[in-house]
């Protein structure tokens, strides 16, 4: 089946009971026994599995044409439960610009049980001389968090396979329309479902897919349903109704991105634009053997400066000044100044989600902002 098809059909079934059409909301908590004291459904108690978060687990793995997938009550809440299965001492590497939630978590909660380091994993030297007999685990985010830099994950992925090391690859950015990194070897990927899967930005989620079932994909089991940071069955619900329209949604918002990554390059105010779909993207070539479509979320650098890109910020009428990203509405940000004193992005960066308004208006809107 085709993406936009699984998307519909592969979280949703007719209701044996009712007959409704579409999967009913299941809020039990607990689920009767048979007289032998088993379970006839499958379903024990909702940390465990709850039947909506079933739903959602099966269209997140379809889409991104994995084994498996487990759902999270955030993105974080995922990346959190791949630290928490490696054995403790594990080292693991990191791209220099992770999201830096996850970097922080890392640097603050995993503190004295990983090792970790921060590098420019799309360097194949680089990355090797970093490879250590402990070292258990290559963590890619491509296109990465707020300079869309894209890291060759064929590449990354040869190099740990032949030292017996994990890949996994935070796909929140290109989402499975734009990118499937289990088909170009990564081990596992992991979402933010809060940005594109929900769209809405009105649900916090994420998820994990994998590749195969194996070792360290039971142990990832046991954290999401012995830690228990899983999403309600609300959440799981909105999820998957959301889910219906994410090929659509994304190419629109693909489409949006990439006149406006144009127009961008054309204005005299703008230093740099940073968009995977730019010809003059540094990594343009990566990006067009390993994507389908660039994304929605591009950064530009503004020539006058801190101050000019601060009073851009408060000058756009219909984009809105906010953090996150994949929503149908356009979001603008000053990217450094959310990212912290230890921040490596430029102070004249402004970090765009690009929406699904009408291209003009959002053309227009940043025309008269930087006007
Ligand atoms: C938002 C985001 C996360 C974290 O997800 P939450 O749902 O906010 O916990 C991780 N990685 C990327 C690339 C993100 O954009």
């Amino acid at each position: 089946m085709k993406i936009e098809t699984i998307a519909i059909h592969a979280g949703n079934h007719v209701d044996e009971t009712s007959k409704a059409a579409i999967q009913p909301i299941v809020m039990a908590t607990t689920f009767e026994r048979n007289p032998e004291g088993g379970y006839d459904s499958g379903y024990s108690y909702s940390r465990a599995a709850n039947p909506n978060r079933s739903a959602l687990e099966n269209v997140l793995a379809q889409l991104e044409g994995g084994a498996e997938a487990a759902a999270f009550s955030s993105g974080n809440a995922a990346g959190m439960s791949v630290f928490q299965a490696l054995e403790p001492g594990t080292h693991i590497i990191c791209p220099d610009d992770m999201y830096h939630g996850l970097r922080n978590q890392l640097k603050t909660l995993f503190k004295g049980i990983l090792e970790f380091d921060f590098i420019d994993v799309n360097h194949a030297e680089i990355l090797k001389a970093h490879i250590k007999p402990n070292t258990g685990l290559i963590w890619l985010e491509t296109p990465s968090n707020p300079l869309l830099k894209i890291t060759d994950i064929k590449m990354v992925a040869a190099i740990a396979a032949a030292q017996n090391i994990k890949v996994v690859c935070d796909n929140t950015f290109a989402t499975p329309l734009c990118q499937r990194p289990l088909a170009l070897g990564a081990d596992l990927v992991m979402h933010s479902t809060t940005k594109y899967f929900g769209g809405h930005s009105d649900l916090m989620g994420g998820a994990l897919i994998t590749k195969e079932t194996n070792e360290f994909w039971e142990k990832i089991r046991n954290v999401q349903t012995m830690g228990g940071a899983i999403p309600s069955p609300m959440d799981c619900y909105y999820l998957v109704r959301s889910i219906k329209t994410l090929p659509y949604r994304i190419k629109g918002h693909v489409h949006n991105a990439q006149l406006l990554a144009e127009y961008l390059e054309n204005h005299d105010s703008v230093e740099e634009v940073l968009y995977p779909g730019l010809q003059s993207h540094p990594q343009y070539a990566i990006a067009k053997a390993q994507m389908t479509g660039y994304g929605a979320v591009l950064s530009f650098t503004l020539k006058a400066g801190e101050a000019e890109a601060k009073r851009v910020v408060n000058r756009v009428e219909i984009f809105t000044q906010a953090t996150s990203l994949g929503g149908v509405e356009s979001l603008i940000e000053h990217r450094a100044s959310i990212e912290g004193p230890d921040t490596k992005t430029p102070f004249n960066l402004l970090r765009v989600s690009v929406g699904l308004e009408h291209i003009d208006d959002l053309i227009a809107d940043l025309e008269q902002a930087m006007g």
